[in-house]
């Protein structure tokens, strides 16, 4: 079979994870988390195309090697604890052993892309679509100002304006966790988000309303009765939708050199069944309607 010639020239891993440095320093990520280059091939490929995921799951990877990407950047480290031996008996292990075997580099940014200024909390928090201020909920100390954890709004929009603007904003459907006085049309003034899972860095802080990805039951009945409104969007569809704005941003960080592609394969484990099973296509229907 004749492989069609790529028409992108290509970069240097080297240069690729320079860029990706500039928009978000490795530095900016929590002391836990595991960020970074986490596998640099033994034979460098010019990297000529890039996939970008939330989560490396074995679609995805199946997707990476269809594709012949040469880099995955995958928001949530795919390598986390320390791996005490590649086998093929667990999916994490299949996965690293697949990237392994076909040269392909990997990259997870998580809570660096998470404080950057235009990052993921700026993504999400586009969902409040009148902002009369933003700021980050905690400021991350020596970096650009907008940069920092979470994100706080000042606004002026009734509640069900910002529910129906956020399932727009995420594509998909929301919870709500409603105050104990709060209706639709009670008049939302503060906002706190936190991309993924908020509950510990949104502990105690005063807002009419937060938005977030998940959060515990009893996390969520402290909110409510300190009159404040819960969205939960799904750990991953508080994040995921980011990466469809960063694709562009990063084509033109490398000059147009590579190409960028956002998985089609990465997808929260979680659907809200509020229909029936659709037999004809044999998949649960989500909740939300475009
Ligand atoms: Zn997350």
């Amino acid at each position: 079979m004749l492989r069609r010639m790529s028409s992108y020239s290509g970069q240097k891993l080297a240069t690729v994870v320079k860029e990706l440095e500039n928009f978000a320093p490795i530095s900016w990520a929590e002391k836990w988390d595991n960020v970074g280059l986490l596998i640099e091939p033994h034979r460098e490929k010019q990297i000529t195309k890039i996939l970008l995921t939330n989560d490396l799951t074995e679609p995805v990877i199946n997707e990476a090697l269809e594709k012949d990407v040469q880099l995955i950047i995958s928001y949530h480290p795919p390598i986390f604890k320390p791996l005490t031996r590649i086998t093929q008996s667990h999916w994490k292990e299949r996965v690293v052993a697949a990237c392994l075997a076909n040269d392909i580099a990997l990259y997870s940014p998580h809570t660096a892309w998470d404080k950057a200024n235009g990052g993921v909390n700026d993504w999400l928090s586009e969902a409040v679509n009148r902002i009369i201020s933003i700021r980050p909920l905690e400021p991350e100390l020596g970096a650009p100002p907008g940069t920092g954890s979470g994100r706080f709004i000042e606004t002026e929009l009734e509640l069900s304006q910002i529910v129906e603007s956020l399932q727009k904003h995420i594509k998909n459907s929301v919870q709500i966790a409603s105050a104990v006085n709060h209706q639709p049309n009670t008049l939302i003034k503060s906002v706190g988000i936190c991309a993924g899972s908020g509950g510990s860095l949104l502990k105690g802080i005063r807002a009419d309303l937060i938005i977030t990805g998940e959060m515990s039951h009893h996390e969520l009945l402290e909110f409510t009765h300190n009159n404040t409104t819960v969205l939960l969007c799904n750990h991953s569809n508080s994040e995921r939708g980011f990466l469809t704005q960063f694709s562009p941003k990063l084509a033109e960080c490398l000059k147009g050199t590579c190409e960028i592609l956002v998985s089609d394969k990465d997808k929260d484990p979680l659907v809200t069944v509020a229909k029936n099973l659709d037999k004809e296509k044999n998949i649960f229907v989500d909740a939300y309607i475009q």
